[in-house]
């Protein structure tokens, strides 16, 4: 679904992410892991359009999107702080997006709640934010997301502002999400747990470069590398 070739950004003469190759295949949940700063972020907002690249190619679904505005690329996102507009009600939030494209009222309430099912919350769908917990907040910008049925979902650390046990639940409920809406995750964070728990497969970051790309046990039984045996904890 996505595909990165030979892919760099510099920030004047720093370089955040180097000559970076990464297929991402359709359907897949792919986590980008590593350090603060290794690039992963920066790689997500490349493929978003967010970022321009330096050098190197983006395809998405085998047409290049390189040059292509974010909002002509068929990829959304989902960030930590998901902030839903306060004074709208649950359904009015995830219907938002549709209602800019010009989407009428009849398809939009159609809509909104087969994305309102998706996430298991038909039942808060006149609620105002602040009358939700956390994880109902985050399962509502995931449904915001995916109304407008991208190919690619990105997700940048969309857990992180999560309580621990919020954030376990969130994980289960992500994955059967994903499953069950077959749209490809491109998913960053730096807690490895999360990678491999929720992950088909995952490419971890070091220094703006992937250092290995494999399932949770390829990376953890055939480590590439000494940074990645190190990052995840294999050896001291
Ligand atoms: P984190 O887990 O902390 O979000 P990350 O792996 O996502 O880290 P990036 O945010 O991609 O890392 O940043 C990679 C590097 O590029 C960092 O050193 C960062 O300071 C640098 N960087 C990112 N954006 C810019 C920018 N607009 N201008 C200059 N440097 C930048």
């Amino acid at each position: 679904a996505v595909s990165l070739a030979g892919v760099s950004k510099t920030f004047g003469d720093f370089t955040a992410v180097e000559a970076l190759d990464l297929d991402v295949k359709p359907g897949e949940f792919l986590s980008m892991l590593g350090p603060s700063g290794s690039g992963k972020t920066t790689v997500l907002r490349m493929i978003a359009g967010f970022e321009n690249v330096t050098s190197g190619s983006i395809h998405l679904s085998g047409v290049d999107v390189t040059q292509v505005p974010p909002h002509a690329r068929q990829v959304n996102t989902v960030f930590q702080d998901y902030a839903l507009f306060p004074h709208f009600t649950i359904a009015e939030n995830v219907g938002y997006g549709l209602r800019v494209a010009g989407v009428s009222r009849a398809e939009r309430a159609t809509q909104v709640g087969v994305a309102l099912e998706q996430v298991r919350l038909s039942a808060v769908a006149d609620r105002l934010p602040h009358q939700l917990s956390g994880g109902q907040r985050q399962r509502i910008a995931l449904a915001r997301a995916l109304i407008l049925r991208p190919q690619v979902l990105l997700l940048d650390e969309p857990l992180g502002a999560l309580d621990k046990q919020l954030r376990e639940e969130m994980q289960i409920e992500l994955k059967q999400i994903q499953r069950e809406v077959g749209i490809t995750f491109i998913f960053v964070t730096h807690d490895q747990e999360e990678a491999l728990t929720l992950s088909d497969r995952v490419a971890v970051f070091n220094n703006g470069r992937v250092e290995q790309v494999g399932t949770a046990r390829e990376v953890y039984e055939f480590p590439a590398t000494e940074f990645v045996a190190k990052f995840l904890g294999l050896s001291n």
